[in-house]
């Protein structure tokens, strides 16, 4: 191939592919069908997919409920615009959200995927403080803290509550400046205690920018007790408690990204359940509507929606996209939030759990792994490498090696973790664990 890059499918087909680099990384699997957690490719094979798909499947690929609740309603309303109209798939699916989330969340603005439920929660956030001090004469609040290792998504208000590296480095001037607050990282403890003897010393460094500059300050926004792209990162509950604390001390609202962690994957429905905590703001996307549609939606508390009403044109709400509250998404999610009720589906989120916890401590043991972590359904591996981060050296060795085994898994630098749909067999799953054992004795 002396110089040139081998001509891909990729080349082929013109289809751009998202955090790929063309020719440098593998030609793209073309999947043909999928069915469970399997995916399986044109000529056959059957892949494991590990990661449920970038986090999005809930229940299984090509879930027939699901399926047909989106088929059925393709027939009757695609699509329409939500200002000025509604539909019924939306106020269901509104109606089903405001059942299961907590209960001050009782407003839902629709968006179309994860970083726009963000940028939706940061926008509401700052116009939040602009249409009360138009009422109080508050001092304005405009300023943003975010947690170290936090990812909220590539549009640019998400990227710059993001955290800082090589992928937000090019795109610098369209980043806002944010505070950037110690996150609770256990094994690498930013404030170097260990979590047998510390009180959360970690939150100290939002407290500080809180009591120096609160005045300023909008919202913390935070990834609830997993921070997920910045390494599975998983919190102990007693953090995401004192951030909340605070916020409330010093009166800054508490965005919660449950983009990932909604929809069963920590446990609970909501990763804030598990610390019995409210935002006022939360976002999600990814599982609502089971994997088979994009969507977002960002849930607000009265005390928000209200500062929004009212003739002023000035305290209007002005955001929407096209899709907002897409018919076809929405029957989607409605399905999905029916198989909660109609399917064992906490039980398997369960048994998920129940395995990692079997396996986890034995790789805990192997030299070449520096620390494990579990929340739910999601278990992490850190493996020790001198090259720590996304772009460690091991992720294309382990990727490769993992999909020459047909099992999908997506290492984020050095971090290898497993995430799958829920319905995964409890075979398959130790399967996938036997393949992270082995590759981690033969890679290291
Ligand atoms: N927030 C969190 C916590 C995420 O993990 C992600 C994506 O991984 C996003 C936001 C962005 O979501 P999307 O890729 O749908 O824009």
């Amino acid at each position: 191939m002396s110089g040139t890059s081998p001509k891909t499918a990729l080349d082929a087909l013109q289809i751009w592919h998202p955090f790929t680099r063309a020719g440098v990384d593998p030609a793209p699997l073309r999947i043909s069908r999928a069915e469970g957690a399997w995916l399986v490719t044109e000529d056959g094979r059957r892949i494991l997919d590990g990661i449920s798909s970038w986090w999005v499947n809930l229940h299984g690929h090509a879930h027939p409920r699901i399926a047909e609740a989106v088929a059925a309603q393709a027939k009757i309303l695609e699509h329409v615009l939500l200002a000025g109209f509604v539909h019924e798939p939306a106020e269901r699916l509104a109606e089903e959200l405001r059942r299961v989330a907590p209960a001050p969340l009782e407003h839902i603005f629709f968006s179309d995927n994860g970083s726009t439920a963000v940028e939706v929660a940061l926008k509401m956030a700052l116009q939040y403080w602009r249409n009360t001090d138009r009422k109080g004469g508050r001092a304005e609040k405009s300023e943003i803290i975010a947690l170290e290792h936090g990812y909220h998504g590539d549009t640019a208000g998400a990227m710059s509550v993001s955290e800082d590296s090589a992928f937000t480095e090019a795109f610098a001037p369209m980043r806002f400046p944010v505070h950037r607050a110690h996150t609770a990282y256990c094994y690498r403890c930013p404030v170097g205690l260990k979590r047998e003897s510390c009180n959360i010393e970690c939150a100290d460094s939002l407290e500080k920018i809180l009591r120096e500059r609160g005045e300023k300050i909008a919202a913390v926004i935070v990834e609830p007790l997993l921070q997920g792209a910045g390494g599975m990162i998983v919190h102990p509950v007693e953090f995401l408690q004192r951030v909340r604390a605070l916020t409330a001390k010093y009166d800054v609202l508490l965005i919660a990204d449950e983009v990932l962690t909604g929809f069963g994957r920590c446990g609970t429905m909501f990763a804030c359940e598990l610390a019995g905590v409210t935002p006022d703001l939360m976002c999600l996307s990814k599982g609502l509507t089971g994997g088979f549609l994009p969507m977002g939606a960002t849930l607000a508390t009265s005390r928000i929606h209200d500062a929004f009403t009212g003739v002023d044109p000035a305290r209007t709400f002005w955001h929407g996209h096209s899709y907002t509250g897409n018919p076809l998404a929405c029957a989607a999610a409605v399905a999905s939030l029916e198989i909660f009720h109609t399917e064992p589906v906490f039980e398997r989120i369960n048994a998920i759990a129940a395995i990692h916890s079997e396996r986890l401590p034995r790789l805990a043991n192997l030299a070449a792994v520096g620390d494990t972590r579990q929340i739910g359904s999601v278990a992490a591996i850190e493996l020790r490498a001198d090259d720590v981060g996304y772009l460690s050296a091991l992720r294309p060795k382990l990727y490769r090696f993992f999909l020459e085994r047909d099992v999908l898994l997506r290492p984020l630098g050095n971090v290898i973790y497993v995430l799958p749909p829920y319905c995964i067999e409890g075979n398959d799953l130790h399967h996938v664990y036997d393949v992270i054992e082995e590759a981690i004795q033969s890679i290291m």
